[in-house]
């Protein structure tokens, strides 16, 4: 299916698989192949796009630093990185989807009503890191990418806004 990609839900707990401990936490969203049955169809890998958060129902506040801002209905607009993986933990045909937010939280934000809007593909997974440093490397280089990715993407938005501005 082509992009963007849209899916939504409630941030769960994952499986502890320890992204905390490496500097990436990753907030789980449930999938549910009704809502978004192009999730069966795609290949495995780390996506990128935009995050939208509101966490004003849990009472916290961080608001967005990185890339251009936008706040709507209590909804904070964050650039995001996403894995979509078969998951080990269940029959192999079900997928986990995680969102590793491109912001620093003060808190965790469980229980957030989340909504991503996935623009690209980045890479396949890999299961063959050497060692922790070459996974967290690899991750690194994924926020890299999508920064500038959507760096464009905001800038082909301010463009399309300036004209409509201008009424052209
Ligand atoms: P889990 O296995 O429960 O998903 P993680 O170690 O992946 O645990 O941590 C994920 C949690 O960390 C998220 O659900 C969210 O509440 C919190 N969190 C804090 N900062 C971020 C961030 N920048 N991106 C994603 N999740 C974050
Ligand atoms: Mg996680």
């Amino acid at each position: 299916p082509p992009f963007p990609l849209r899916m939504e839900g409630k941030v769960i707990h994952g499986y502890g698989r320890g992204s905390k401990e490496l500097g990436i936490p990753t907030a789980n969203l449930p999938v549910d192949t009704n809502l978004t049955p192009w999730i069966a169809d795609i290949a495995s890998g780390v996506y990128f796009g935009w995050a939208s958060l509101r966490l004003s129902e849990l009472s916290l506040s961080s608001p967005p630093t990185s890339l251009d801002t936008a706040s709507h209905s209590g909804f904070s607009l964050y650039p995001m990185v996403m894995s979509i993986m078969a998951n080990k933990f269940y029959e192999n045909t079900e997928r986990s989807a995680e969102v590793h937010v491109l912001h620093e939280f003060e808190e965790d934000f469980y229980g957030a009503e989340l909504r991503v809007l996935l623009t690209g593909f980045i890479r396949e997974g890999r299961g063959d890191y050497a060692n922790k440093e070459e996974l967290i490397a690899d991750i690194k280089l994924d926020c890299d990418i999508a920064l500038k990715s959507l760096d464009r993407e905001a800038w082909a938005l301010r463009e399309l806004g300036r004209g409509t501005l201008d009424g052209s």
